[in-house]
């Protein structure tokens, strides 16, 4: 093999992470059939070039590293969502007004107007039919709220729904009223479905669109390989999204490799299929592989319903429903070891969302007795707050802890208001899990977050975020990782938790995914605002061909 014509050297500074620690530096790397068969000194990939390999000489001031892996982004989701209307940046509701008008404009005629991102704490109140309709009329329209747990609609939806006056709330969700009890155009919980029940379903079609548009951006961004772990709608059988990656994938047009879970509604038609954790969906050799189960453990953080073992801090002027004091289960831990279980026997593998200590301690339960049963890892996604007595136990049992470091901009606040001293101690504790021997995998959870994979890196390494303020302190500095543990996270644990050995560092015998980005990233120490969080890269190779070029 090492004997083998390179089809391509890349030579420069390139990062390897080939080794237990540091960035692995070499100065050249050779191709041949998309994988790397050689990698060190230059004189030593110098050896294999022939008359027809191609050479990729790096600039000084450009390093190369392994191409990234997004361990959670729900891309079919978000896909979906970058055609749809956004309010997340709009400050004011005259601001979302315009946007909707625009948006209005841009649809043809009776399709749905779908959005989301508005927020009433924002706007100092809650927006309502009447002014959907004055900016954009006649039109069945849906926006959710920033959280999801609310829906503004317009007339034309109500109509759509049935929803008059007269109608009762349903069980667990609220029709928003005022006090001369009409409908003011807010859903509240199960109401929403009303509404959403009513939208004409997502075409495969539009599935295969918005998944290679978006998978487009995410390769310019560095990113080569992305595990989804599914939808918010419920789909039967496995779904239109899976259905459009499966079509994608026959007709070799998936720009990243992907890793397409299920959700608990879906398994029994997987099952049915026969597909197993990490077996290939259309043709082998191809870029779509069959992920995990996907399951929830608890709630949020945000929406107080994050599983704890202790209360949540009382907040002054506002009450929790009794009983969710410590959260809320959205499965109890009796049925998701059942289902882990059920998963594992026919070879699936399960990852858990659990955001509370007490969510991961039941995730850590339901998973242990599954760990070697199936090809792929089983994994706890979120991993947000993590009691002391449960640190060691990804290490020991071999789960992996699938974490997003960008969430912590986000959260900061409302973990210090909520959890209290515990947030800092046990929250978000990334570098723990890394010192414990633990598989800890990066992602950006994007549409809830931003697609952009850097600004999670720089958060990782700095405990801090730009949005926070110059002088703010750093949210618990114990936890935070180093460059070469933070790259590893980002770029090789994703695959090791995919049974994919080969991919994720730039050794011989590795698959050639290579992000090349300005050297400045990876050789000054990592600040807020610095080179790493804004890296663009400028040239990606998966399997040594280009993929994208700045
Ligand atoms: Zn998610």
């Amino acid at each position: 093999m090492s004997r083998a014509r390179a089809d391509v050297l890349v030579v420069g500074r390139i990062a390897t992470l080939a080794g237990e620690a540091g960035l692995g530096w070499v100065e050249g790397l050779a191709i041949a059939a998309g994988r790397v068969v050689a990698a060190g000194a230059r004189s030593d990939v110098e050896e294999l070039a022939g008359a027809r390999t191609r050479r990729i000489q790096l600039a000084p001031d450009e390093a190369a590293l392994p191409g990234l892996t997004d361990a959670h982004l729900h891309l079919a989701e978000g896909g979906l969502a970058e055609d749809r209307l956004d309010l997340t940046g709009s400050e004011s509701l005259e601001a979302a007004l315009a946007a909707i008008a625009g948006a209005d404009r841009r649809l043809p005629g009776g399709a749905w107007l779908q959005g989301r991102g508005w927020d009433a704490d924002r706007w100092g109140g809650w927006p309502t039919a009447d002014l959907l309709d004055r900016a954009a009329p006649g039109r069945p329209a849906a926006i959710w709220a920033h959280d999801h747990h609310a829906l503004w609609v317009s007339r034309a939806a109500l109509a759509a729904a049935g929803i008059h006056a007269g109608i009762a709330d349903p069980p667990g969700g609220v029709i928003r009223r005022d006090a001369a009890g009409a409908l003011t155009g807010i859903l509240h919980e199960t109401a929403t479905r009303l509404v959403t029940g009513r939208i004409p379903p997502v075409t495969i079609d539009d599935y295969e669109r918005a998944i290679a548009a978006l998978a487009r951006r995410l390769v310019a961004l560095g990113v080569v390989a992305v595990h989804d772990p599914g939808g918010l709608s419920h789909q039967g059988g496995l779904g239109a999204a899976f259905a459009a990656y499966r079509r994608l994938a026959e007709r070799g047009a998936l720009p990243v490799r992907v890793h397409a879970c299920v959700r608990e509604e879906q398994l029994d038609a997987a099952i049915e299929a026969g597909l197993r954790s990490g077996d290939p969906v259309g043709p082998p050799g191809g870029r779509l592989t069959f992920g995990w189960l996907k399951l929830f453990a608890d709630g949020t953080l945000g929406s107080r319903t994050a599983a704890l073992l202790a209360r949540v801090e009382s907040e002054p002027g506002r009450s929790l429903p009794p009983g969710t004091e410590r959260g809320v289960w959205m499965t109890p831990p009796e049925r998701l070891a059942q289902l882990a279980r059920r998963a594992a026997d026919h070879g699936i593998a399960c990852q858990v969302h659990a955001i509370g200590d007490h969510a991961v301690r039941a995730a850590l339960d339901a998973l242990e007795p599954t760990v070697d049963r199936t090809a792929l890892r089983p994994r706890v996604e979120h991993a947000q707050l993590v009691d002391p007595a449960d640190v060691g136990r990804f290490a020991s049992t071999g789960i992996v802890a699938s974490v997003q470091p960008i969430h912590l901009r986000s959260d900061a606040d409302a973990a210090r208001r909520l959890w209290g001293a515990r947030a800092e101690r046990n929250g978000y504790r990334w570098a723990s899990l890394v010192a414990s021997g633990a598989t800890v995998a990066f992602g950006t959870d994007a549409p809830v977050e931003p697609i952009d994979p850097w600004p999670g890196l720089e958060i990782a390494v700095t405990r801090r975020a730009a949005s926070w303020g110059r002088d703010a302190r750093p949210f618990g500095p114990r936890e935070a990782v180093s460059l070469a543990d933070a790259l590893r996270a980002q770029c090789c644990a994703g695959p090791a938790s995919a049974g994919e050995p080969d991919r994720g560092r730039l050794a011989p015998g590795c698959r050639a995914d290579l992000v090349v980005i300005p050297a400045a990233a990876l050789l000054e120490p990592v600040e807020v605002g610095g080179g790493l969080g804004t890296a663009r890269p400028r040239l990606v190779l998966i399997d040594g061909e280009i993929a994208a070029a700045a």
